[in-house]
């Protein structure tokens, strides 16, 4: 067990992380509450309002910087191990939030710790990333107003990893991440780069930077803050900002979605293997259509339900009376499973559709970085 966690806490980026209790969070990792800065928000988005973003590092920093039309950024970025899913879903549409509300945006594959974390070979990423900015494109990201790059092409990146290297020692990391291989302590040393990266010379320096992501990356963010910190002097680092998402379930009601179990499902995977996985899902109904109809099924524990409340559902009153129709009996799991099956199915294969039309730009847009960078060289 990492150093950082406790019997139901467990925030490790590199691994499988747990969260039993939120509200927990706060006092024991330092992480603010984000719903008293909900009516601050101008126009906050659905996570948001949803209270799924729950928690923050400095965020009024950001909120500080749209109410005044100051310069912010905001990065955030994908391992490049597979097609999009549910999860790196959320973290593309709270970057794409971000940039809409004006910050200048920068967009990292990671595939130096998709190799260091998941043995992915940099050829095999660099296919899998063209994929992934599709997906981004289709989403609405605006390729003109994003930096994007691959961590092992930005020299500038590994250069910051380098030089934040020195004061770091192995009990340091040990401390933060547990006993890990070298590798994966290089890997956080880069991501402390990327998130920094944003704040260079090159880039129009220091400056508020928000990076939304999923709580499990938190370790990431305090041992890139403690750099800011300790490198304040050289480079006047501003310490960077977060925000923090609850974590999807498996559809197997594992508390995240993991590879290893093959737990959900992907954007690209065929109607039938997505409609067979929801089919096949935990849910949090009863062992009778009897019982459910007497008792009513536990939606807080429901991987189906979290899929309606975190993306298919927009509608609040609808989510709601799927609360109040689960709660009571009235709504079963499989009649759930069907609606929920057809609303994935509708956004999937539009998304699609769409998606098909970025491929050429998404190949563009790394292949030019990939040039540029070769004639500099
Ligand atoms: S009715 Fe829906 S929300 Fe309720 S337990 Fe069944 S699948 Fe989950």
């Amino acid at each position: 067990m990492l150093p950082n966690s406790n019997k139901k806490t467990v925030l490790d980026p590199f691994g499988a992380s747990e969260v039993a209790d939120y509200e927990r969070l706060y006092k024991e990792f330092g992480i603010d509450p984000f719903e008293p800065l909900l009516s601050k928000v101008p126009n906050p988005s659905f996570y948001m309002r949803r209270g799924i973003i729950f928690g923050h590092r400095d965020f009024n920093r950001i909120l500080n910087a749209i109410h005044k039309h100051e310069e912010f950024a905001v990065l955030s970025g994908i391992k490049p191990t597979g097609e999009f899913h549910l999860g790196t879903l959320m973290t593309a549409k709270e970057i794409i939030y971000f940039q809409q509300q004006g910050a200048q945006t920068f967009y990292c594959i990671a595939d130096i710790e998709a190799y260091e974390d998941n043995n992915v070979s940099f050829e095999k990423s660099e296919r899998i990333a063209v994929d992934n900015v599709a997906d981004l494109l289709a989403l609405g990201l605006d390729p003109k107003r994003t930096y994007i790059y691959r961590q092992s092409e930005e020299i500038r990146v590994k250069d910051l990893a380098i030089i934040f290297g020195r004061p770091v020692t192995l009990a340091t990391m040990k401390a933060i991440y547990g006993e890990r291989h070298i590798g994966l302590y290089l890997s956080a040393l880069i991501q402390a780069g990327d998130i920094l990266l944003p704040q260079l010379e090159d880039f129009g320096g220091p400056k508020p930077t928000i990076i939304p992501v999923g709580v499990d990356q938190d370790p990431h963010i305090r041992f890139t803050r403690d750099l800011a910190q300790k490198f304040h002097r050289k480079y006047k680092f501003i310490l960077p900002s977060s925000t923090y998402h609850k974590l999807m379930k498996g559809l197997d009601g594992s508390p995240k979605m993991s590879k290893r179990q093959m737990n959900y499902f992907t954007l690209h995977d065929s109607p039938e293997t997505i409609a067979k996985r929801i089919s096949n899902s935990f849910t949090g109904g009863r062992a009778t259509v009897k019982e459910q109809q007497e008792l009513g099924g536990i939606p807080e524990i429901c991987p189906v339900y979290e899929i309606c409340l975190f993306h298919f559902i927009k509608d609040n009153d609808k989510i709601t009376r799927i609360y109040h129709d689960c709660k009571t009996g009235r709504l079963l799991c499989g009649e759930h499973k069907k609606q929920t099956i057809e609303r994935v199915l509708e956004f999937v294969k539009e998304h699609r559709r769409k998606k098909k039309k970025f491929m050429d730009k998404a190949q563009e847009i790394l292949q030019l970085k990939y040039e540029r960078e070769k004639t500099k060289k």
